[in-house]
């Protein structure tokens, strides 16, 4: 099953009604929009769609996804490798319908008489997903020769205080 295409354009009412699960895999290259911010195209989107209708016979859709993908770190400038996974459930709903009284933690996706772009809407989800600030693991990220260590941000200085603290209680022979 996980090497089946993901069809690009499906029925979420029937699919639901029939409680399908929808597993396969697209490749990246076929995502324009998603690639653009990326170093390369190479890889294959894993996908999941479980289709049903929920208590009050809504369709819901949830979501999936995994890719790994290659961006620039913006600490070293080198390629990193990113795992990118993605889960998301959608309520759909016909055109201008009320939404106000839909469950909360779902996404509101519209839909018409036509059937829904699975692939724009696994692009959408994945853009979403991508890290705003593409960075190494620290311990993995290598400062280029002979530059010095950036101002760390606010966020990595409230992260490391714990860590700071706990050297010096080491290096107090009392504690
Ligand atoms: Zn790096």
């Amino acid at each position: 099953m996980l090497n089946d295409p993901i069809p690009p354009h499906v029925d979420p009412r029937k699919l639901a009604d029939r409680g399908v699960t929808l597993e396969g895999s697209l490749p990246l290259s076929d995502l324009e929009r998603l690639c653009d911010p990326l170093s390369d195209n190479v890889g294959t989107v894993q996908a999941k769609f479980v289709f049903e209708r929920d208590e009050r016979k809504a369709v819901v859709i949830h979501s999936h996804l995994d890719v790994e993908v290659k961006m620039v770190c913006q600490r070293c400038l080198e390629l990193v490798t990113l795992p990118i996974h993605s889960e998301c459930s959608y309520a759909v709903v016909k055109e201008g319908a009320n939404t106000q009284s839909l469950p909360k933690g779902y996404d509101v996706l519209e839909l018409g008489e036509d059937p829904l772009d699975l692939q724009a809407l696994i692009e959408e989800e994945l853009l979403l997903a991508l890290p705003i600030v593409p960075a190494h693991h620290p311990e993995e990220c290598q400062q280029p020769a002979g530059t010095d260590e950036p101002e760390p941000s606010e966020d990595e200085v409230t992260r490391s205080n714990p860590f700071s603290v706990l050297a010096q209680l080491k290096r107090d022979p009392n504690v």
